[in-house]
């Protein structure tokens, strides 16, 4: 049955949704495919001189999805598979980020903050991995954001900084990473530096040779670019515009359009 042809059921949805927006702290969802017909009914609306109502809804997240990545974190969250690893963490770090993404980047494995705070890239890096998704024209929630690794490497008492995820390590916490890649089903994947590579790709390179090409990840396909960490280490302006013109890339890979502006950016 075609919606339109009840253009009075169709005011009392769309009236409702309105209360909801304008009464309730959340906005009203619904799905793509639900939004998409009362988008395409809009017209039929105002034709019938029916009153105008401003269609602001939110597209709902999949909660199979949010559900699946939960009982996935909730399995990681008591991981003792890298005993070293569980007896000097804080918390596990699983992943932030929007169940439905297109693009789902991810890099090494936690540092000290992301330790801290349970969350990927929230340091200094994570900073910077923020602007580079808000320049792509993206919100951090719209992303999604993860690690090879789901528990900081240990490094000694006393000792500063982070350590790199040993091969063993990967190995061993790859299975999550998987899981998270089958619920959500980006339309593409960015690697973030050398380690995030070898922990997907099996393959170790310098970054020079492998970023800014396209690659593919049990057929997704699969960007690499300089993890965040490198910009911030190494500030040439020449080194930023790479990272910047592979997310160009992935962009064009969405189907994105890119303004004059984006164009002409340097992180
Ligand atoms: S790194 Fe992964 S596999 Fe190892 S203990 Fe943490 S969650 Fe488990």
């Amino acid at each position: 049955m075609r919606l339109m042809q009840f253009p009075q059921a169709l005011e009392a949805v769309l009236l409702t949704l309105e209360r909801m927006r304008e009464e309730s702290a959340h906005r009203p969802c619904a799905s793509r495919s639900a939004l998409d017909a009362l988008k395409r009914t809009a017209p039929v609306r105002s034709s019938e001189n029916f009153r105008e109502t401003k269609i602001d809804i939110e597209v709902a997240k999949d909660p199979k999805k949010a559900d699946k990545l939960a009982a996935v974190q909730t399995r990681v969250s008591v991981c003792t598979k890298c005993p070293n690893l569980a007896s000097t963490r804080t918390q596990t770090v699983f992943g932030v980020g929007n169940p439905d993404a297109d693009i789902m980047f991810i890099g090494e494995a936690p540092g000290a903050d992301e330790d801290a705070q349970g969350e990927p890239f929230v340091g200094r890096a994570g900073q910077l991995l923020t602007k580079i998704i808000k320049a792509m024209g993206f919100a951090r929630e719209d992303v999604y954001i993860a690690n090879i690794l789901k528990c900081r490497p240990d490094v000694p008492a006393g000792s500063f900084g982070n350590r790199a995820p040993t091969p063993r390590e990967m190995q061993t916490c790859r299975p999550y990473l998987m899981e998270q890649i089958d619920i959500i089903k980006p339309k593409v994947i960015v690697a973030l530096g050398a380690v995030a590579v070898e922990g997907l790709l099996g393959t170790r390179a310098p970054m020079r040779e492998l970023r800014g090409r396209w690659d593919s990840f049990n057929g997704t396909p699969l960007m690499i670019t300089y993890h965040p960490a490198y910009l911030l280490r190494n500030q040439a302006p020449s080194e930023k515009r790479k990272v910047w013109e592979d997310m160009m890339l992935v962009l064009e890979r969405l189907d994105k359009p890119i303004s004059e502006k984006q164009r002409n950016y340097f992180l």
